[in-house]
């Protein structure tokens, strides 16, 4: 019988997660009382260095039942690196990690289960419609979902970090040593036969997000550079276009002075556009380049991607 651990990371999550687990709790118990999985299958907290009380809730719900623990990280780390925490130290032959929030539908477990009870080794929970989410979020995250592909990131369209990892399939994941991880990138990567499983996704049952707009940002940037040289090649195509349209430039500039006979009028127009426009693109492209450089200086490091601070 299948051993699941549920991982659910949380960062300054006190308002929602006494709710979310009596929710997964109940779920669990319904699990194993219909023989789903075995009776050693738990419930993981991972606490993100929250500054609220989300420790001491933890602390309390591994108190009184067995089937719940904690693992507290020694600061924040990010929500991929408490991800990683958590598959990294738990023990189970499925691994399923959810948000402490259950936007996502816990209920789409049992599907994921039976799925990997047919032999599959990654199951992803991938959102049917994104109606609870904002407008901007709802646009902003398809957008970048088709530009991942468009650049060549093999992504599953609107699923998140709602998945399910066999055992296999996380020791395969153990073998990427780097140290900027997008979990929704890798996985895929990962091969091993896969499967989706569809759900709805709700409203936060209370709390706020704790992906303001920075973090989404850097996640965004962080998910494009990892996986893909798109950007620096497009700077050289760039440099590219801007040299042949100004040797073209050059060439009428002369045929205006030598054939055409009139004099090139001196214009501040014609000056100080193209000096802000090539002065900006310059500006781009280092900061492009200078993303890439960041994250080998980052990867040259070999930090730790989380510190374990205690577990209960
Ligand atoms: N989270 C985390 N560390 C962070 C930020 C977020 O562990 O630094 C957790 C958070 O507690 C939640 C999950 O990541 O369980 C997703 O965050 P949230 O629901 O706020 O993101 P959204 O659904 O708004 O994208
Ligand atoms: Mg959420």
């Amino acid at each position: 019988m299948t051993r699941l651990a549920i991982i659910v990371p949380c960062y300054n999550e006190e308002e929602v997660l006494p709710g979310a687990a009596q929710r997964l709790r109940a779920l669990l118990l319904d699990l194993k009382l219909h023989g789903e999985v075995s009776e050693g299958s738990s419930v993981y907290f991972v606490d993100d260095g929250s500054s609220d009380r989300t420790w001491n809730i933890i602390e309390g719900l591994a108190r009184d039942d067995p089937s719940s623990h904690g693992i507290k990280l020694s600061r924040n780390c990010g929500h991929q690196n408490a991800l990683l925490a958590g598959l990294f130290s738990v023990p189970g032959d499925a691994v399923v990690s959810i948000d402490a929030d259950l936007q996502d539908d816990p209920d789409a477990i049992r599907e994921m289960l039976a799925a990997h009870r047919g032999g599959v080794q990654v199951v992803y929970g991938v959102r049917r419609r994104r109606e609870a989410d904002t407008a901007f979020k709802r646009i902003s995250a398809e957008t970048y979902y088709r530009l991942l592909a468009r650049l060549g990131v093999q992504i599953v369209f609107n699923h998140a970090d709602y998945r399910l990892l066999s055992r296999r399939a996380i020791d395969a994941l153990a073998q990427y040593g780097e140290r900027n991880i997008v979990l929704r990138g890798i996985v895929p990567q990962l091969g091993f036969n896969s499967a989706v499983v569809y759900y709805d996704r709700v409203a936060r049952t209370a709390g706020v997000t704790k992906y303001p707009f920075r973090k989404m940002l850097a996640l965004a940037v962080e998910g494009v550079t990892s996986f893909s040289a798109a950007p620096l090649r497009a700077i050289t195509a760039l440099g590219l276009c801007v040299s042949v349209l100004s040797f073209a430039g050059g060439l009428w500039a002369l045929w205006a002075r030598f054939v055409h006979g009139e004099g090139v009028v001196p214009g501040w127009a014609s000056t100080m556009v193209p000096l802000f426009f090539l002065g900006g693109i310059q500006l781009l492209s280092l900061g492009v380049i200078g993303e890439y450089v960041a994250k080998i200086y980052m990867e040259s490091k070999g930090r730790p991607r989380y510190i374990i601070d205690r577990k209960v």
